[in-house]
């Protein structure tokens, strides 16, 4: 029999992915809307708060282990930002194209070689809403950004996300080699390497 694990997301294409990931491990993940829970708050400085929060928050409401991810770029010459406001930098509604432009005018003035940055993903899993040991993995990938898009895959900020090896954007990576790369598919490995060594257990 498979365990049931909420996802704290309304994303169908980040279900689809752990999905396949964890059904090995007799894990089923549901989408939390398909309870009908509603998405949490995300009001933290941090990446790991926000995971947690939203962790929690599906955990509370549905009885059921949750795991939740947050995620987003940062950008060293501005001090770490867009950080957990990536998906908003440039402002409601979001929009990748206009965060991209907003990104391409922030660093107007700064030269290729300070123009380093790196992606960060954080999810947790929490074994109901108390759990005081929640298992927390996270993947970091660097890269530089551009002064103009390059290709037409991924998402987000991928076509200004340069990495000087293979000699691409993330945007021109193909989604097999982008997720042996990335931020998220690090942070997956890692959870998926817990979950081996220490199964999850339902609430006790
Ligand atoms: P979320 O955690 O998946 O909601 O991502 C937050 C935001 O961070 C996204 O809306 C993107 O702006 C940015 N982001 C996170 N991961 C990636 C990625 O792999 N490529 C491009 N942008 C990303």
């Amino acid at each position: 029999m498979s365990q049931k694990l909420v996802l704290a997301s309304n994303n169908a294409k980040k279900a689809f992915e752990m999905q396949t990931l964890l059904a090995p491990l007799g894990l089923e993940i549901i989408l939390q809307a398909q309870l009908g829970v509603g998405e949490a708050e995300e009001p933290h400085f941090t990446f790991i708060e926000n995971a947690l929060a939203k962790a929690r928050h599906a955990a509370a409401a549905t009885g059921l282990p949750a795991i939740a991810d947050d995620s987003g770029l940062c950008v060293a010459a501005l001090g770490g930002a867009p950080g957990v406001h990536s998906a908003r930098f440039a402002g409601e509604p979001k929009s990748d194209e206009r965060n991209n432009q907003f990104l391409l005018e922030q660093l107007s003035n700064v030269p290729e070689s300070e123009r380093d940055a790196w992606y960060y993903c954080c999810l947790v899993l929490v074994r109901h809403a108390g759990d005081p040991c929640p298992m927390i993995a996270d993947g970091q990938w660097h890269g530089f950004i551009l002064d103009t898009p390059r290709g037409g895959g991924g998402f987000g900020y991928d076509p200004l996300f340069w990495l000087p090896e293979p000699g691409k954007s993330a945007a021109e990576l193909d989604p097999a080699h982008k997720n042996a790369l990335s931020h998220r598919g690090t942070a997956m490995r890692q959870l998926l390497e817990r979950l081996r060594e220490q199964p999850l257990l339902s609430k006790e």
